[in-house]
């Protein structure tokens, strides 16, 4: 039987949750394709004889590119089943239904697919696997089997400091978080669970990409030290086997300081950088999302991460129902006086808070703001205004400044000025002068990293222009 499975975009990693399922069904001997339409085309051929097509939304804009391209495979396989399946399927489950999906599962989805596949070839009833399930089982995880999928140079790249490129590899150790910040899009499904893939496996996928080219590896997880004790054994075991082999990690500023000898060995140990999702520098937003750290603790996790030579990528959501004009005019400050310009990615400057399904931002008082809207089910997030229009208005401003600029490939500190401008003069008031004195530069991924974010109607229009075909 042939099972297609699908990833519409995953900000330029190698997809796991394509070559995970792919091992588990191949051991079953399941006839698998799999398809990454970040790099693939959509060629309609595939789905000839597929049984069951499984699509994994794990971001937002994959999700949104799903639903776009759901009707063409209907289209083209009209006796296969299709499945959606990862953080965005079961909080999204009725409209995916209303698209023609038939089976809507969560983030441990390995045995699921591996239990409905196994029903389909077996012709058993399948009715068990029609109501929406969001398992969050521990899988036995096997090596991911990445043979189907394009080539690692395919994928986002590293760009160094210097202006050389590395190859990524991109590897998982954990899924879900045990944090349950209040904007996060992994919490309504995972709700404060995390999920361990064993040192083992970790160690086989590490080999078998450096074996395909990798020359950095990338830690996907949400949080890296979600379980520290893990991610320093697998530090110790890649180290040992692949000694002097970069990676990097994304961490939360929490983490960051709880686990400062950690952090120490990691940086004895080839760690690069690391992505934190810092959000907002003003307190009173930090308690909205309840992200466990003050703007202190950032500065403070700077520092440390600086003392010992790993450079921090910080991740913002600037626009949120909370910001102000003063409020995003001091983060600019502070990104230059922090001497990050060149360390955050410019889109990270535009984004505005994503209230998918679900987001705990909404189990508050929030329900009933003045600031917030219906639930548009194409877009799949809450539309909501700012209290204030020119904030909105200088949201809209930056993140098409921010996109042209990037298109007519600007540097970061060029496109900083623009933002910089903008913000100023959304009120009338004249911009200082911009002394952004020496800026370091940053090793940095060659597709910037976004999560809790709207994407823009350009960032969708790229996207979907190189994944889905005219019709
Ligand atoms: S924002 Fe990060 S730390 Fe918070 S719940 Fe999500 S993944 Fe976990």
């Amino acid at each position: 039987m042939k099972v297609v499975l699908i990833s519409p975009y995953e900000i330029g990693r190698q997809p796991f949750a394509l070559a995970e399922p792919a091992a588990w069904l191949k051991q079953e001997d399941f006839d698998v394709e799999c398809i990454d339409l970040a790099n693939q085309p959509f060629e309609p051929s595939i789905f000839a004889d597929a049984r069951l097509i499984a699509i994994h939304l794990i971001m937002h804009a994959g999700a949104r590119l799903a639903a776009e391209i759901i009707p063409q495979i209907s289209k083209e396989a009209p006796n296969a089943s299709i499945c959606v399946y990862g953080l965005y399927a079961p909080v999204n489950d009725a409209y995916f239904r209303s698209l023609g999906c038939e089976y809507v599962f969560g983030g441990e989805a390995e045995s699921d697919l591996r239990s409905l596949c196994q029903a389909l070839r077996e012709k058993h009833p399948t009715d068990e696997f029609r109501l929406t399930r969001n398992s969050l089982d521990k899988q036995e995880f096997i090596t991911p089997d990445r043979s189907s999928l394009p080539a690692l140079d395919q994928y986002a790249s590293l760009r160094l400091a210097d202006g050389r490129e590395k190859t990524v590899g991109f590897v998982e150790t954990t899924r879900g978080c045990k944090h349950l910040c209040r904007h996060c899009p992994i919490v309504p499904v995972y709700a404060g669970v995390f999920r361990v893939v064993s040192i083992d496996v970790v160690m086989q996928d590490i080999r078998q990409q450096m074996a395909a080219g990798a020359q950095h590896i990338s830690f996907g997880d949400p949080d890296f030290l979600n379980g520290p004790g893990h991610a320093r054994r697998i530090i110790e075991r890649f180290q040992s086997e692949f000694p002097g082999t970069s990676w990097d990690a994304t961490i939360k500023v929490e983490h960051l300081l709880a686990h400062t000898k950690h952090i120490e060995y990691f940086a004895t140990n080839h760690c690069l950088f690391i992505t934190s999702a810092v959000e907002s520098i003003e307190n009173q937003v930090l308690e909205e999302l309840e992200k466990g750290h003050e703007e202190a603790d950032f500065y403070q996790a700077l520092e440390l991460l600086r003392s010992l030579g790993i450079s921090m990528l910080p991740t913002f959501v600037p626009f949120t129902p909370w910001t102000t004009i003063e409020g995003y005019l001091r983060l600019l400050k502070a990104i230059v006086r922090l001497r990050l310009v060149n360390c955050v990615a410019p889109v990270q400057l535009s984004i505005r808070l994503l209230l998918p399904h679900g987001t705990r931002l909404l189990e508050s008082e929030h329900r009933h703001a003045d600031w917030l809207g219906e639930f548009d089910s194409q877009m799949l997030g809450y539309q909501w205004t700012h209290p204030d229009p020119l904030v909105d208005e200088l949201q809209v401003r930056i993140q098409d400044w921010v996109m042209d600029a990037e298109q007519d490939g600007l540097d970061r500190q060029k496109i900083f000025t623009g933002v910089w401008k903008l913000a100023y003069s959304i009120n009338g008031s004249q911009p200082p002068a911009l002394i952004q004195g020496v800026q370091p530069h940053a090793p940095q991924m060659s597709e910037p990293w976004y999560c809790c974010a709207e994407p823009t109607a350009l960032q969708m229009s790229q996207i979907s222009t190189a994944t889905i075909p005219a019709v």
